[in-house]
């Protein structure tokens, strides 16, 4: 069984960006990520902290603005229409998610769809869709297809089961997988779907995007599959300081006993959606 290094993969990722952000700043051109937090949800803070951090590495300018969590509707989108007109900026995201009372679909849709790094506007929906490259692929999917190719895995022609539908990962995910990057045969189940074990041994690949601790468990996987644990899930657990543990949507220590190859949580689909992010950041900087 091969333990899947996400961060390997990820600084591949990263040095690939590092060289193409050289180039641009011969040209004088410095990518520009805004990340916007509306709100104190502790695990967006870390995401966007993790975001910043990653953007000073590698010489992206970054913009935080954190915006109170009683912020209006008015307040965010005035907020995304300034970034839209700031040059500096080559990214935005709003990082989900906002507060119940902020209606995320329309902020999403108030982003110019060319500083859409994250790809959920629907213009690079449909680019998705279309296999249209001028479009943003949604980070964390796209990190999933890097790590199986990086890993020399057979996409091709492969059974893949999907499980999970959002437009964040499950449908992304099925639609590159599906598409002329992936050429695989996909199934895509969600809490609707009867006999999910049964849907889920057919896979050469899973991809586990359900948001429950451990669900995939040994009986749900072909001997041999590919499993790639998209969840982060926090689980209560005293011997930490912190109170708690991340675990994904895989009961890693039994699947692993029966897959080829797996990813771990943490370290394995998380930091290739920050590098992902960085990439796009800077795609969009050499578009300007
Ligand atoms: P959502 O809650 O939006 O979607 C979960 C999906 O799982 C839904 O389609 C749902 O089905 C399906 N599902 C729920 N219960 C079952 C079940 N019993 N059987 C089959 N399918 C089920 O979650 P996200 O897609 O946003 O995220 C999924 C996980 O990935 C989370 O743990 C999240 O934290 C993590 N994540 C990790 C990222 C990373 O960087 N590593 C980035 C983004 C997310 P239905 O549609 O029918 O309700």
């Amino acid at each position: 069984m091969k333990k899947i290094d996400g961060k390997e993969v990820a600084q591949k990722v990263i040095d690939e960006c590092k060289s193409q952000i050289a180039e641009l700043k011969v040209k004088g051109i410095t990518p520009g990520l805004a990340v916007v937090l509306v709100g104190e949800d502790p695990a967006s803070k870390v995401y966007v902290g993790a975001k910043a951090r990653k953007c000073e590495e590698l010489g992206i300018y970054s913009k935080k603005i954190e915006l109170p969590a009683d912020a209006s509707q008015e307040q965010v989108m005035q907020v995304v229409e300034d970034l839209n007109n700031d040059p500096a900026i080559d990214g935005i995201l709003v990082q989900s998610p906002p507060p119940p009372h902020i209606d995320e679909d329309a902020i999403v849709r108030a982003i110019n769809p060319n500083k859409d790094v994250d790809g959920f506007h629907p213009v690079n929906v449909a680019k998705l869709v279309l296999e249209d490259p001028s479009g943003f692929i949604p980070c964390t999917p796209h990190g999933c297809l890097r790590l199986l190719q990086d890993t020399g895995i057979e996409t091709s022609g492969a059974e893949a089961v999907v499980i999970g539908r959002s437009m964040i990962v499950g449908k992304p995910m099925a639609l590159l997988l599906m598409g002329k990057l992936g050429n695989a045969t996909v199934t895509v189940a969600h809490s609707r779907t009867k006999d999910l074990a049964a849907v889920c041994r057919r896979a050469d690949i899973i991809i586990a995007a359900i948001g429950k601790p451990e669900f995939v468990t040994a009986d749900m996987v072909k001997d041999g599959a590919v499993v790639i644990d998209v969840g982060i899930n926090r689980v209560e657990d005293s011997s930490k300081k912190s109170g708690y543990k991340l675990v994904g949507d895989v009961a890693f220590d039994e699947v692993a006993t029966k897959c080829s190859a797996i990813t771990p949580v943490p370290g394995g689909v998380g930091p290739m959606t920050i590098a992902m992010l960085m990439k796009n950041t800077v795609i969009s900087a050499s578009r300007r």
